[in-house]
């Protein structure tokens, strides 16, 4: 079965998309936990980090390129927290690689969930 992420990536369900391209989809998180919280999404349907391989690892250059261009385009550059979650304990909802990025305001010292 799709994820809510593979169905936004096919237009099939609405988001604010702030970057997309080949490897990665930018959005907001629609449920926000700060002023400002997005996610980075890898368009490869991968369940969490703990299953990435190797010939995946260059995901993660771009991911982290795409989480620092669009902290200064948001302007939370200064201060901001990234973190994903793997297994439903940590709080993962969403079996689709993806990271959080918080900012904006103080944030609480544990993050989400
Ligand atoms: P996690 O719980 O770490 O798997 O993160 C999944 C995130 O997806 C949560 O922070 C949700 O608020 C967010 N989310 C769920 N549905 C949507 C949606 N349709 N559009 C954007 N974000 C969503």
């Amino acid at each position: 079965m799709a994820t809510i992420f593979e169905k936004i990536i096919k237009r099939e369900l609405p988001s604010h998309i702030h970057y997309e391209d080949e490897e990665v989809i930018c959005i907001d998180d629609k449920y926000p936990q700060a002023p400002i919280h997005f996610l980075v999404i890898t368009k490869k349907v991968i369940p969490s980090i703990h299953e990435l391989e190797s010939s995946d690892y260059y995901l993660l250059g771009k991911i982290f390129d795409v989480i620092k261009s669009m902290t200064v385009k948001l302007g939370i550059e200064d201060s901001y927290r990234v973190l994903t979650n793997h297994g439903s304990q940590a709080g993962q909802t969403v079996p689709h690689l993806h990271f959080h990025v918080l900012g904006g305001g103080k944030l609480g010292a544990k993050g989400i969930k």
